[in-house]
């Protein structure tokens, strides 16, 4: 800002107006004059600045940056975005996932990790979490786990019974709990957290080779997190601590990476790979799918509006390229339909006329009119057509991420495998990951939460559901609550 030569106010119009600070009235004392049309449209306006806030992740932040490919992974795809020596502008949004827009950064939650990919065939949106794994496999639980972790009817109050009510009646849900009440549950900073795409996503090479792949952004900052005092205490005093962090890093210079690397599974694997390897409540062992780098990631621009860049921005799964492609992961098949829903909802149908979800190639689509569209239509307006309109083109761009499937139509689990159940991992890694002080601060952030609020039948469950995970902690959990 400078205060040399002021530019004229004006309206939303152009037109300049009079005053920025007295309404039009009769005689100074006088009452106001609807002709006002400035006032009228100033009060106008500002009753209408608030758009509703996303259900869930409503509360987040992020910038803009570059996506830079350091290795050659053409084997694998031939997606244009991960050639060697490519280099591709990127946006990114970091969010809890309960709270709502005006809530704490230091809540413990899983932390959204978005990312959108700028690319020459479109834009290529990575919709993952700081976490590799989730609390549920079937979608038709999702609207369910997420009132859970939101507000009661009655009181309007967060519930630890009713989180602990849903967890414990979900026992898919424990190795995703496990992370969240470990210390990773409150990273120290947005730059000092991983990103993983969690679900399994499909890779395509330039022949035509299908794999099953895992997206992992580490941090090249370091993995760092807040113990929950020091969250509780920000909580109250800085409640935009991460989002702070964040723009003070990148307007000093100090622009924070992350280093991307893939889990890629041959195709022909996953038919008999000893546990589902679609279940997103389970990550691929690194000895079996050792991780594969790919290039580096670099956050460089703050957001200048963060209304139209940031609370405007729209992430997809079904956002995809050449060379990528969805899996049969039954989560990430709902999630094609419900974040594009959820976006038309939220922002209207022309949403990705935005200009932060616009692609920065070409659109040759048929979608026509609706709420605020903005880039104008030409005819023909319909395909096939004799007049010059797009024309799909299956040899250069066949259908991605195909494979078969058969059976009958039946509502049911995933099929169970040799190493099929919900505690294996989980058990793994509060033995084989943690160490003793992680294990025992894990304990006790159980403990403390459970005193929080959990009453019978719900803790004697949790109690069981520990002793699930493991046996050592469980006992350890129940002795810590019953003594209060
Ligand atoms: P590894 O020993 O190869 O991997 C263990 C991984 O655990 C590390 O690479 C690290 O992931 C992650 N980790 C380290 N400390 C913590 C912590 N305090 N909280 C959460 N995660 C941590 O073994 P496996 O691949 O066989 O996995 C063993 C267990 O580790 C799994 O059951 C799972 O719970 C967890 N894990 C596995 C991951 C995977 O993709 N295989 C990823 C993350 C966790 P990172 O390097 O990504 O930071």
């Amino acid at each position: 800002m400078t205060n040399s030569e002021p530019k004229p106010t004006t309206t939303d119009a152009g037109n300049p107006v009079a005053s920025d600070e007295h309404s039009l009235t009769v005689g100074p004392d006088g009452p106001i004059l609807l002709q006002d049309h400035y006032l009228i449209e100033q009060m106008a306006q500002f009753n209408r600045e608030r758009i509703p806030e996303r259900q869930p992740h409503a509360k987040g932040g992020g910038a803009f940056g570059v996506f830079e490919v350091t290795n050659d992974v053409s084997a694998y795809t031939k997606a244009a975005v991960f050639q060697p020596d490519t280099s591709t502008e990127l946006l990114i949004r970091f969010s809890t996932v309960a709270g709502e827009r005006g809530s704490p950064d230091t809540w413990r939650d899983p932390r959204g990790f978005s990312v959108k990919l700028y690319t020459t065939d479109g834009n290529l949106d990575i919709v993952g979490n700081n976490t590799p794994v989730f609390f549920i496999r079937d979608p038709l639980k999702f609207q369910h786990f997420i009132r859970s972790q939101k507000r009661r009817a009655n009181n309007n109050l967060r519930d630890h019974d009713m989180q602990w009510d849903f967890w414990t009646l979900s026992p898919e849900s424990a190795h995703q709990v496990t992370w969240l009440m470990g210390d990773r549950g409150i990273p120290k900073t947005w730059r000092h957290m991983n990103g993983y795409s969690s679900h399994t996503y499909m890779w395509v090479n330039a022949a035509g080779e299908r794999f099953w792949v895992k997206y992992h952004f580490k941090t090249d900052q370091g993995i760092d997190y807040l113990i929950q005092q020091d969250a509780d205490d920000l909580a109250g005093t800085d409640g935009d601590y991460h989002q702070r962090d964040l723009y003070q890093a990148i307007e000093t210079g100090n622009h924070p990476s992350w280093t991307l690397n893939m889990q890629i599974m041959p195709f022909e694997d996953a038919k008999t790979y000893r546990f589902n390897p679609f279940d997103l409540t389970k990550v691929w062992p690194h000895s079996d799918y050792p991780l594969v780098p790919v290039g580096r990631m670099t956050l460089n621009r703050n957001v200048s509006d963060y209304h139209t860049e940031m609370e405007q921005a729209a992430f997809q799964p079904n956002n995809m390229v050449p060379g990528t492609g969805l899996s049969p992961d039954k989560m990430l098949l709902a999630r094609g339909f419900s974040y594009a829903d959820a976006h038309r909802a939220r922002l209207g149908v022309n949403y990705q006329q935005i200009p932060v979800n616009a692609p920065k190639s070409p659109v040759h689509s048929y979608s026509k009119d609706g709420l605020m569209r903005v880039q104008n239509v030409t005819d023909p307006v319909y395909a096939p057509n004799s007049y010059g309109g797009p024309q799909a083109d299956a040899a250069r761009y066949p259908e991605a991420g195909v494979w078969a499937s058969d059976g009958e139509m039946v509502r049911s689990a995933y099929t169970l495998r040799q190493d099929d159940d919900d505690w294996g991992q989980a058990g793994t890694m509060v033995r084989e990951v943690l160490d003793d002080a992680a294990r025992e601060r894990l304990a006790n952030n159980v403990i403390g939460h459970l005193l929080d609020g959990v009453s019978e039948p719900v803790l004697a469950r949790a109690f069981e559901y520990w002793r699930n995970v493991d046996k050592q902690l469980g006992d350890k959990i129940e002795n810590g609550v019953r003594a209060g």
